[in-house]
């Protein structure tokens, strides 16, 4: 394994010092490494993999032919996939998920174009070109099958609920009815809603930052989604907002993929299935101190 140019990742707040190192010199998905360092908190590092090529995938020609890579994220998710609007810095577990494959194919941070594509929009996005890949809480699910592909998974996670702090009515879906709940427009959250609790109203945004604002303001009684996103905006304001319940779905994170990309998609299976503590790491640093938990996946190769 050849180790070369190292970058440094952007917007690390927590972690212990990390080497993480992406490498592949021929093999898609060479096994990247952890190396422990000095216990300083200055960074992730990851290693920009050298003389990658993926024969046969067509999205990795079209990377190669700009010498950037398009990358759809969300951003407005904080700990998944958060821009701060004061420094510009792109931080979250998804963001450095991203980061981590693009270093795999061979590209460091100043590479990389990043583009906040909603819910709805995704599936386009993909088809379009518009991005080479997305990484952005992106269940997988047999309908978006249908029109792209997916690596992975790489995250489990399931809907919950966000409430305010001081709403004690509502501690699960069936206390809905009658009730305002809010989420994204072609989200799963939103449509399981309506096919499973057709009681309650809805209101949709692009967003669910937007919803949280509504929440906020009282214009809405909950918001629903996946309950890694919640968490992550009620830690962000522990005395408005709480999580409620228990889970009620499983949502399956992929990479979004050109439909039919199986070198890439096989490539950032490889690269998940034999990337070490980079996985931990990353979750440990994005996820962990807002209090979500979870363990690492088995890809499905099928995905
Ligand atoms: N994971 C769910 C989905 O893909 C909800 C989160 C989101 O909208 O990104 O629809």
């Amino acid at each position: 394994m050849r180790k070369s140019r190292i970058i440094m990742g952007l917007g690390i707040a927590a972690a212990a010092l990390l080497t993480l190192t992406a490498c592949n010199s021929g093999t898609p998905g060479g096994s990247p490494t952890e190396d422990s360092g000095s216990g300083e908190d200055d960074g992730t590092w990851f290693t920009v993999a050298e003389g990658v090529s993926l024969e046969g995938s067509p999205t990795f020609d079209a990377i190669s032919e700009r010498g950037t890579v398009n990358i759809g994220v969300k951003e407005d998710q904080p700990g998944l996939g958060y821009l701060d609007p004061t420094t510009g810095d792109r931080t979250g577990f998804d963001v450095d998920v991203a980061r981590w494959i693009a270093a795999s194919l061979g590209y460091d941070e100043d590479q990389l174009s990043f583009t906040a594509i909603p819910s709805a929009n995704r599936e386009q996005a993909i088809i379009n070109g518009d991005v080479d890949y997305y990484v952005g809480t992106y269940s997988i699910t047999d309908d978006r099958k249908e029109q792209i592909s997916f690596a992975g998974p790489y995250f489990v996670t399931g809907q919950g609920l966000l409430v305010a702090a001081d709403n004690d009515d509502i501690d699960g879906p069936d206390d809905l009815a009658g009730k305002n709940v809010c989420s994204v427009t072609g989200s799963t959250s939103i449509q399981r809603i309506k096919d499973e609790y057709p009681d309650a109203d809805t209101t949709e945004f692009d967003g669910y930052s937007q919803c949280v604002e509504q929440l906020k303001n009282d214009q809405v009684d909950a918001v629903t989604t996946d309950e890694a996103i919640l968490i992550g905006f009620a830690a962000q304001d522990p005395d408005n907002l709480k999580v409620v319940g228990d889970v009620f779905s499983e949502e399956r994170y992929g990479v979004g993929l050109a439909k039919g990309d199986t070198v890439l998609q096989e490539h950032i299976n490889t690269l998940f299935t034999d990337g070490g503590d980079i996985w931990q790491a990353i979750f440990d640093k994005n996820l962990g101190p807002a209090g979500v938990e979870g363990d690492q996946p088995d890809v499905d190769p099928v995905s």
